[in-house]
């Protein structure tokens, strides 16, 4: 005789397959008039997804490393530790790239490795596959960026419908497409749009091009299920990019969320401004797609309010940008109902703010209205940890020539020179899984 033996509330959080461990059970049953002991095999149905992740766990978090793999990523990170290398490091490769120098070829066995896919969709699903044995999906994410010409824009619309066309072959390891407006429209012409002034009617048929550009894209993506994660960029030119996005989803997220906008909670806009996009969400019927990230161009946009005279949009210190973060996380998980969210972070506590959310709320830990998203390469202890624990997880995956990806190479690399914060944590992790594996 078999029991199958399962937790209640293994049947509410899971309908992934349970893991099975046999087990021994003594049970008391009624045979022939006697009460007889006999022993069953049972098989508990003990699942992951009850525990929140442990992002201390790095043989969870590297598993999908091989030793080697780990001992160039150890390297590479100590290089980026020290803020005059990287620096020097910087600076050369710029060069370097402007004067078509050769030094492709060490940028692709060094930082590329460690932060991007591949150079093509084809190499790109090669990494999807693997991070996917293990749970992780992927947002594929074509990395070539500061392109200002009409024939590019044009160029750009069927490299992104092929990349959606081709995740859906994928088996579900690719469930994203992420896309900057920037790589559809002139940068000046969404300046334009942000200050609201009057559109010339050849800038008015320039703007009609770039919704059917990123209209092309959402339409393929919604036939073939694929999300569309837009990018948030400058805050001076994202009233076109939230005009655009509310439009798609006004469109492709009647059932589901497949488009999703960005909202940075380093703006002390944006908070504000996820409670009037799920209002309107809710008034004209679709689901809002929210996208959290804290925002990338502090620096930039500080400069850029000072030198110009107006109100930094920028929270006054980092402590601000949390409690908005955290404040935007718990009103999108508070309504589900409207909203799909994609928590886009590397802050430990965010993360484990959302999964302890879904843990108390009875919130099906792979539910497909939450995803928890890191840059591939980056904060794997959080990103393995989750999906171990049955989270729906997803990376980043830049691809592209090397040359393009250049620009997003070197960001990275300056990102995590910072020995201070959560991409500081990388190193540490990276020796830690060192001395475990006796390296
Ligand atoms: C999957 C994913 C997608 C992303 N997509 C985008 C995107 O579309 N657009 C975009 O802009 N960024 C994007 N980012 C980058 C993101 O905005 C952050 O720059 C980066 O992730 C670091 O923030 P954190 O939450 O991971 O970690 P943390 O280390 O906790 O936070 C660092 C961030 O806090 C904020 N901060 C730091 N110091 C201060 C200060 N003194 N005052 C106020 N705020 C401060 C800044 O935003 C800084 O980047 C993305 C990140 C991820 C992981």
């Amino acid at each position: 005789m078999v029991i199958k033996h399962c937790t209640l509330r293994h049947f509410r959080q899971t309908s992934s397959p349970p893991r099975l461990y046999p087990a021994c059970l003594l049970l008391p049953v009624s045979r022939n008039g006697y009460q007889q002991p006999i022993l069953a095999i049972t098989f508990a149905a003990v699942n992951a997804s009850f525990m929140l992740p442990d992002f201390n766990n790095t043989q969870v978090a590297f598993q999908y490393r091989s030793n080697g793999e780990i001992k160039q990523a150890h390297f590479l990170f100590s290089c980026l530790g020290s803020p005059a290398l990287t620096k020097m490091g910087i600076a050369v490769t710029r060069f370097a790239v402007a004067n078509n120098l050769p030094v492709q070829g060490l940028i692709k066995k060094t930082l590329f490795k460690q932060f991007c896919g591949g150079e093509s969709l084809d190499e790109a699903a090669a990494t999807a596959a693997t991070i996917g044995k293990y749970n992780v999906k992927t947002i594929l994410d074509y990395g070539v960026e500061g392109k200002e010409s009409e024939a590019d824009f044009d160029h750009a619309v069927p490299e992104f419908v092929k990349a959606v066309e081709y995740a859906a072959t994928q088996k579900g390891n690719i469930p994203f497409i992420s896309l900057k407006v920037t790589g559809f429209c002139r940068f000046a012409l969404l300046e334009k749009v942000h200050s609201r002034e009057t559109l010339s009617p050849a800038e008015q048929e320039e703007w009609q091009r770039v919704y059917g550009r990123i209209d092309a894209i959402c339409k393929v993506a919604h036939e073939n299920g694929i999300k569309v994660l837009v990018d948030a960029e400058e805050t001076w030119i994202q009233h076109g990019v939230n005009e655009l996005c509310d439009a798609m989803m006004e469109l492709y997220n009647k059932t589901e969320g497949i488009v999703f906008n960005t909202f940075q909670f380093y703006s002390h806009l944006s908070l504000p401004y996820l409670k009037l996009s799920i209002n309107r969400a809710v008034e004209k019927g679709y689901i809002l797609g929210a996208k959290l990230v804290r925002g990338a161009y502090m620096e930039k946009e500080r400069l850029r309010a000072k030198e110009m005279g107006y109100t930094d949009p920028i929270q006054p210190n980092k402590a601000a940008t949390d409690r908005e973060y955290d404040a935007g996380l718990e009103l999108c998980l508070n309504n589900l109902d409207n909203v799909y969210v994609f928590v886009g972070t590397h802050n430990e506590k965010s993360c484990l703010l959302a999964a302890k959310y879904m843990v108390d709320h009875g919130i099906k830990p792979e539910s497909s209205r939450v995803y928890i998203s890191q840059l591939y390469g980056m904060s794997d202890n959080i990103s393995f940890n989750l999906a171990h624990s049955g989270f729906h997880v997803a990376k980043y995956l830049p691809y592209g020539p090397v040359k393009d990806v250049v620009p997003y190479l070197l960001r990275r690399a300056e990102e995590n020179t910072s020995v201070s914060g959560q991409t500081g944590r990388e190193f540490g992790l990276i020796e830690k899984e060192i001395k475990r594996r006796d390296l």
